[in-house]
């Protein structure tokens, strides 16, 4: 085999190379198939391969495929600003496109803080956060991220802006129910801005439905009006990290829409691009934005890839493609339908410890003894088991909770482009027992049919 100088993410393993996609289906070189259960990184959102998509990138790289931000402004970046102001809720307006999730909640950090420089109070520069949570990869993005794996090699060069436990109820930390809980894990900001002081604190950022470090781990009714009030009577901003949950993921353009909440600032990513380019933005509300223009009239932040036309194309034929063809309007039956059929799998492997998430972004939690919630050894790296057994039935699954940082169960997210039809569900929830039959003899457990 000839040398690879590509650095992958896990350096010893071979990877299947991708030939082309069509749908909700990928095809290696070798010619197997493979159903995309986790759009990728649930980011393939509208599937691959989508004409429209590919055809506006063409027309966009004919007239021009880069200008620079301080220079030019482009059709492409201001349509797709002015279209965002309208498809987002409450005065969510102002746009700010950066490359990569990460760079959009880094830049949420710092409008926060910005905000409250520009009204004239400088000790606000805390952003909170919870544990089992991830904001990206670069250091202020993870510094807010509460995923002590990716944390671990970095540690002196964070802050530590994880302060509050999730609302995990499949494991409340304690043993209560909502809303009989009175919701006293989001009453733990309370707690913790009174320890800090509201002073020295900015905003306040969560991920609607949490994504990687929890496998779509979902509030009840009820948290996130607690959350909000907090903030508001603190004046603290709320930052919504829609990175995994925007455009549309779990049926509304953002998650917090499910629970009446508009968010001060959110970060957008993954879905908005849905994998045709890298594009991510950071949308900051008016009254957020009201003293940065009337005071330095200038974001600290930028990339000299920030708006990029293409880009701002791929972005925009994506918002034009879910309106044109109703995509949201079907995600919650899409919905409901899948997490019948994932329900139906949990009673016949009792691995399945827990089945949750909103619209199409769903959870699988696996756990060795099911009536004690008892998780599965690291050592045995369950979530890779499953995701490996996955890929070699033919199904991509993305892999979430404890395989990666320790803190929260085995789990997995299920995740398919919002463009899936109920046939192929079916064959998703196939391929999905065929993984877990192949797990449960790998595991040496029995299986009955
Ligand atoms: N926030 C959330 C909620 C995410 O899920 C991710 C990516 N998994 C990020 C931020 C970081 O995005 P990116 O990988 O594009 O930098």
């Amino acid at each position: 085999m000839k040398p690879s100088y590509l650095i992958k993410p896990a350096l010893d393993e071979r990877y299947p190379e991708i030939d082309y996609g069509k749908g909700v289906f990928l095809f290696d070189k070798e010619g197997k198939k493979y159903l995309d259960a986790a759009s990728g990184a649930v980011t393939a959102n509208i599937g691959h391969g989508v004409p429209e998509i590919i055809l506006a990138m063409h027309e966009q790289s004919k007239r021009v495929s880069f200008v620079y931000r301080s220079q030019f402004t482009s059709e492409a970046a201001e349509k797709l600003a002015e279209k965002l102001a309208d498809a987002l809720p409450g005065d969510l307006n102002w746009s700010f496109f950066v490359n990569s999730g990460s760079e959009a909640t880094e830049t949420a950090l710092k409008i926060a803080i910005q905000y409250w420089q520009e009204k004239g109070i400088k000790s606000k520069t805390k952003i909170l956060s919870r544990w089992i949570s991830y904001h990206g990869i670069t250091l202020g993005a993870l510094s807010m991220s509460g995923h002590p794996g990716r944390r671990a090699r970095f540690v002196p060069l964070l802050e530590e802006f994880p302060s509050i436990s999730p609302p995990y109820c499949y494991r409340c930390p304690y043993q209560s129910t909502a809303p009989e809980c009175g919701f006293l894990c989001a009453m733990e900001l309370d707690g913790a801005i009174k320890r800090i002081g509201s002073d020295h604190i900015a905003g306040f950022i969560a991920e609607p439905v949490i994504g990687a470090a929890g496998g779509a781990i979902t509030p009840p009714e009820g948290y996130y009006e607690t959350i909000k009030k907090i903030c508001d009577e603190n004046n603290i901003l709320f930052i919504a990290d829609e990175v995994m949950t925007g455009f549309g993921r779990t049926g509304p353009m953002l998650a917090s829409e499910n629970w009446n909440i508009i968010p001060d600032i959110v970060a957008l990513g993954k879905g908005m691009g849905a994998g045709y380019a890298p594009i991510a933005a950071t949308v900051v509300s008016d009254h957020v934005m009201e003293p940065i223009l009337h005071g330095s009239k200038s974001i600290m932040s930028g990339h000299t890839l920030s708006a990029n036309p293409q880009s701002c194309a791929a972005a925009l034929a994506v918002l034009e493609y879910l309106e044109n063809n109703d995509i949201l309007s079907d995600v919650e039956s899409k919905s409901v339908y899948l997490k019948n059929k994932l329900d139906q799998l949990k009673k016949q492997f009792e691995f399945i410890g827990d089945v949750r998430g909103k619209g199409l972004l769903l959870g699988l939690e696996f756990v060795r003894m099911p009536g004690a919630k008892i998780p599965f050894e690291r050592s045995m790296k369950l979530t890779e088991l499953v995701v490996k057994a996955g890929r070699d039935q033919g199904i991509l699954l993305y892999p979430a909770g404890a395989g990666l940082d320790g803190m929260s169960g085995d789990a997995v997210i299920i995740s398919p482009p919002l463009t899936i039809t109920k046939r192929e569900i079916d064959e998703l929830i196939n391929l999905l027992k065929a993984t877990f039959i192949e797990v449960y003899r790998i595991l040496g457990f029995p299986y009955e049919n």
